[in-house]
Parts: C-alpha cells; structure tokens; sequence
C-alpha cells in the first residue's frame, strides 16, 4: 500500500497534557533529555530482550548505544538509538495519543481535582512525563524512525501546536532518530547544542542506564615519530597536527546494585530511583541486597515516599525490573514481587538465570521462587525495623495495599498482619497496632474487638459502640474495603479473637431477663410492622445512650461488605438485619405503655417505622424516605415540647 503524507490533530487530552508539562516544567528544562534517553534506553531493551530468542533480528548491527548529536548551526539536537523502533502503525498508536495507562491515570486525577494548584511537579513527575517534555525546548519535532526487522521507515513531525503529519521514509539502519528544532535559548539558560551542557545533563541523570550514550566530540591529534611518541616544538609542546572525531561515552553505565553499599553515594541511590520509577519524588528509603549461595541474587529495591494514583488499578504495572548479569530480561516482574508490595520499585539481579526465559517458565521457576521468598522477608523486615515516623509516611500511603497480604499470603500472614496499623476508638487519630492494642487491652476484655465502615467519624460514632466504649474497650476502626476481607483471613491475633462489634450479641452484659420478657410481645409486634426489613428484633446489648441500632448475627455479612459487593456489581439480596432496642431507654418504656393500651394503636407503626430510621441514620446511612421521616419527626417534636 503507497501511503502519502498524512496530518492527524492530537487528541484533546495529550493537548492537555502538553500544555500543562510545558508550563509545569517551565524551570526544569533539562528533563526533557532523560526522557528521551529513557525511551531510547527501553526501546533498546526491548529489542535485546527479543534478540535473546531470536538473534537474527540484530543484523550486524550489534552494538547497542544511544548517541546524541548536537548542531550548534542549525540548532537542532539530534537523540538516536539503535533500538527495537517503530512500524507506522505504532508511530500512530504511540505517539499523538495517551497510551500510558499511568498518563491516562494522571489526566483523571487532574479531571477530578480540577484545581490547577494541584499541579505541582511532585504529581506530574509520578507519571513521567515521556516523550512530550521535549516541546518544552522544541519548536518542532521530528522522529524518523525503522522498525526492527522492517525496511521500511516513518517520518513523524509536529510544531505541538494540536496537529501533526505522518509520512513514509527511509532510513539506513533500525531505530529511532528524534531530531529537535531548539527554540533560541534566552539570557542566562542552558543551550543544549553545547557540548559540556549536555555532558553534565547526562552525567545528573542518565549516568546508569545500561548502553553507552555517545556524543561525537573533536580532539586535538598530535604528530608523533615512528616509534609513535610525540613530536616536540622548541619549546617543548607537543606539534597539533589537525583534529579528529572521536565517540566519546558520557555515562559510566554502572549498575549500581552489582556495587558495594559503602561505594553508593546518597545522590546515586536517589538518581538511580528516578531513573527506574519515573518518579522524580526522592523514595522514602531504598533496600540494596545481595544474596549469595545457593539463590544468588542482587537487588536495589525502593520504597517510594508517594502512592500513585493507580496503585488500586487492576492494569497497573509493577515496578520491578529483571536483569541477569547487569542484562536486561524484563520490566514489570510480578513474578518477584507479590501483588501486596506491588508498590516496591527497582532492580533484582540474578546470575543464574536462563537467559530465554519466558514470563510463562518464570511462574515455576524455582529460583525465581525462591528469590521472590526471599525478598519479601527482606521487605517485611526492613518495614519492621523502621522508626516510627517513617513507618507512619510508609503506612499512610501504602498500608492499604500491605494489609492485602494477610489475606493473599499465608506463610506471613502474622508478619504482615504485625505491621497492620489501626485508627481506634481511643487513638485519636492516631494508628495502632495490634501488638500494642493487645497490650492495652483491659483486664475483663477478652476479645479484640473491630468495627467496619467507610466512613471514619460515622464508624467512629456508631451506636454499635457504646457498650464497649462504656466499659473502655478499645475498638479498632477499619475504614479500608480490603479490611473485611484481612479480618476473614485473620480470626485471631496473639490468641485473641476478633469480634465484630456490630454483628452477633457482644454478651458483655446480662440483659435483666424479665424486662425483657415485659417487652417481648411489643417485640414481636414491631417486628411486624417492619416484616420487609428486618428479620428480628431484640433488646440490645451495644445500646448505652441510643435508642435502636442495626446488627447481624456472627455469620452474616457486615453492611459494610455488602455495600462494597454491591459497588462492585455482584448481584446482592438484601441481607435482613436485627434491629436492636435499647429497653433501658426511657422512649421504650413509653411505647411499651401506649401498647399495653391498645395493641392495636395506630401510632405504633409509626413508632416502628421511626425506631428503624434512627437505627439507619445512626450508622451513617440512607434512610427510605427522608421527606416522611423529617415530617414525623416534626410532629413528635411538635407534641414533646
Ligand atoms: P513512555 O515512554 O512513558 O511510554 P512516551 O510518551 O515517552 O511514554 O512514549 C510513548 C511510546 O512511544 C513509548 O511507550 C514507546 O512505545 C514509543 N517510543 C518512544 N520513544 C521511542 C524510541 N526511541 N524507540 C521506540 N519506541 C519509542
């Protein structure tokens, strides 16, 4: 098929998204060079990954490396690289839209806060801001790009002004050339056609990625004599004969988790995190591992200081690299890392790894397996060992997402679940940990006792609680959905039960059995009245200073589980529920009066009615019918005063 030249517009939401890193970015120009060293540096991965199935694929072209061209004439800077490129298809797939499930992440983020000053670098550097960064320099891009194994190439060019065209090229050799038209550097900035900037911009950021970055610099040659020593004027200095060009390699290219802990600097370990997560954010604390015997493995893992937005999406990609003896295997390495740390950033090295591996033969791999058991107790450890401030900003962001691992991990299920933290009933605020809630717990408390709900000040004042804060049990409060989960998973802890505090009786105290036999037909008679939403009611042993409250037996779902089935769209009966009266309450004494009069009185639906809308309200949800309820209300109130 001849394809002629085309011109797309951008999509509205890359418009968006260039408009705001190339302001956001404004003082910190310089990026936009490790980005585009990034991407050459994974289009070389990919390709070296492929190759290690099929070598054909490199040709004689064997020798990896990024180059950098400068043209102090034309201004324009030249980024290259001999890496797996791109057909046309991709060219319009990949560049022109948001493909990054991250940016697309990003772009909602934004939608959502819809607050500009929520724009600061610190979030937009979370995403990475690719290949777009360079219109922060540019007047115009071009990329001329072949596709490995491919003859022929594609040229894609935009001004970034909302459109840009697409045509058939060629090219010599596979890869991608992006050629930048500078815009003029103004007073005092950075002109990134001048050798030593772009020698120093490497040097700051791109010091460890894997493959050579040359530039073409001109040396000075000196005549020398036959025996190849130099040749001395009269006053001694060497006799210049002309220059020449010669490649020089910018970055050190060493891989710093094969070094010494004591020869890594604070400043290398921070460039090498933004170099592996994309995000320029310093990580909260890094792990550098080496493991030697019979799982020989090193490892630079990173805990980072922020959470990302996707960290609960199901497409979220982990951050973990594979590389065996400094080669690049493959990115995204779930295999290593289970799914509850997937937050974890970094590099793990393993020697003894077969070069072809698969993602399928990885799964079952021994060594893999046995490095993934490894690095978790590793992971779990250091989490242990940290002091308490920096464990809080460590649970704060990711304490969510390391409670799923009670669930998912049984080997250490009591591990994990020591490093759980609870806000209670009495932490004000505060997180909690189980070890210590077990040893505050009071002398007569048997039971850990936890209540679930979304809402932290609704939960936190839930009627449920008022027994058990009468008598000055500590309650821990779960506010997070994998929570109803980790608690089925987790019937004790340090031999203590958990118990709902809303579901089931707490028999705490002896409810006086003869007031309640005084009030077990009312009783039955509510219960009919509310037949379609209750299946019973009975005197309540949470009740202190409320009247009525919802509760379960100790086997049904928690309305906090069931309101979290429904949110994810599994079909749900209505569970009915108890409702609960607190017949030490002075109002139960005086329906029980107007029943005793008249069985039959027609108040007594109301009354029921309203008994039940107390018991939703006070756990903070939706009642029926509002419009009935605030005028009922109105009436009692009307009659009380
Ligand atoms: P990111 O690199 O974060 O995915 P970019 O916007 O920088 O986002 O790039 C978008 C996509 O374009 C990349 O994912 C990749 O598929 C492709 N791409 C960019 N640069 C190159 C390159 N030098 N060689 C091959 N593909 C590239």
């Amino acid at each position: 098929m001849e394809r002629k030249k085309e011109t797309h517009e951008f999509k509205t939401e890359v418009k968006q998204f260039m408009h705001l890193i190339i302001n956001s970015l404004y003082s910190n120009k310089e990026i936009f060079l490790r980005e585009l060293i990034s991407n050459a540096s994974d289009a070389i991965d990919r390709l070296n990954f492929k190759a290690q199935t099929d070598s054909k694929i490199l040709g004689d072209d064997t020798d990896y490396k990024i180059k950098i061209t400068p043209d102090k004439e034309n201004k324009t800077l030249t980024i290259s690289d001999n890496g797996i490129g791109m057909t046309y298809e991709e060219v319009v797939e990949n560049i022109g839209t948001i493909a990054r499930s991250g940016t697309a992440a990003f772009m909602q983020a934004l939608e959502k806060s819809k607050s500009k000053d929520a724009l600061t670098p610190e979030l937009i550097g979370q995403f990475g801001v690719g290949f777009y960064s360079a219109f922060i320099v540019a007047d115009k891009i071009t990329i001329v790009t072949r596709a490995a194994g491919e003859e022929a190439a594609t040229r894609w060019e935009s001004t970034g002004d909302g459109s840009y065209t697409i045509e058939p090229d060629t090219k010599k050799s596979r890869g991608t050339d992006v050629i930048l038209a500078l815009k003029p550097a103004e007073k005092d900035e950075q002109d990134f056609t001048e050798q030593w900037t772009i020698r120093q911009i490497v040097k700051k950021h791109s010091d460890f990625v894997t493959y050579p970055i040359v530039m073409d610099v001109e040396e000075d040659e000196y005549e020398t004599d036959a025996d190849g020593k130099p040749v001395k004027d009269k006053d001694g200095k060497p006799v210049k004969k002309g220059t020449v060009v010669k490649e020089e390699t910018l970055n050190s290219m060493k891989a710093i988790w094969a070094r010494d802990k004591k020869d890594v600097t604070e400043e290398e370990y921070k460039d090498f995190y933004t170099h592996v997560s994309h995000d320029w954010n310093p990580p909260l604390t890094h792990l550098h591992l080496k493991l030697e015997g019979l799982t020989e493995y090193s490892a630079l893992l990173y805990i980072p200081s922020q959470a990302p937005f996707d960290l609960f999406m199901p497409e979220r990609k982990h951050g973990v690299q594979l590389y065996c003896r400094r080669v690049f295997i493959m990115d995204d390495c779930k295999e290593l890392i289970p799914e509850y740390l997937r937050f974890i950033k970094g590099v793990v090295d393993a020697p003894d790894l077969n070069l072809n591996i698969s993602r399928e033969i990885l799964q079952q791999d021994a060594l893999v397996r046995n490095i993934q058991k490894n690095l978790v107790k590793k992971i779990l450890d250091s989490l242990d060992q940290m002091d308490a401030e920096q464990y809080e900003k460590f649970y704060n962001e990711f304490g969510a997402v390391i409670k799923e691992g009670i669930h998912s991990d049984w080997a250490n299920r009591e591990k994990i679940a020591r490093l759980a933290r609870y806000k209670t009933t009495k932490s004000d605020g505060k997180w909690v940990s189980l070890t210590d809630y077990v040893k505050n717990m009071q002398p007569d408390q048997e039971d850990i006792y936890y209540i679930t709900g979304d809402n932290l000040t609704a939960i936190l004042n839930s009627p449920h609680l008022e027994t058990l804060k009468e008598k000055n049990f500590e309650v821990l409060l779960m506010t997070d959905p994998v929570d109803e989960f980790v608690i089925q998973s987790m019937p004790e802890f340090e031999k203590k039960k958990f118990k709902s505090a809303e579901k089931g009786d707490l028999g705490l105290d002896e409810v006086d059995e003869s007031k309640k036999e005084t009030f077990s037909s009312l009783f039955e008679a509510i219960k009919s009245h509310l037949d379609d939403k209750v299946k019973d009611v009975k005197p309540s042993s949470h009740l202190k200073g409320s009247v009525s409250c919802l509760s379960g037996d100790t086997y049904d779902m928690s309305s906090y589980m069931e309101k979290l089935l429904k949110a994810s769209g599994q079909p749900m009966p209505d569970t009915k529920r108890i409702l609960e009266l607190n017949i030490g309450h002075p109002v139960m004494d005086k329906i029980q009066a107007i029943f005793e009069k008249n069985k039959e009185d027609e108040s007594l639906k109301d009354y029921s009615k309203l008994l039940y809308d107390l018991a939703v309200v006070g756990e903070g949800g939706k009642i029926e019918n509002p419009a009935w309820f605030n005028k009922v209300i109105g009436e009692v109130m009307a009659k009380a005063l």
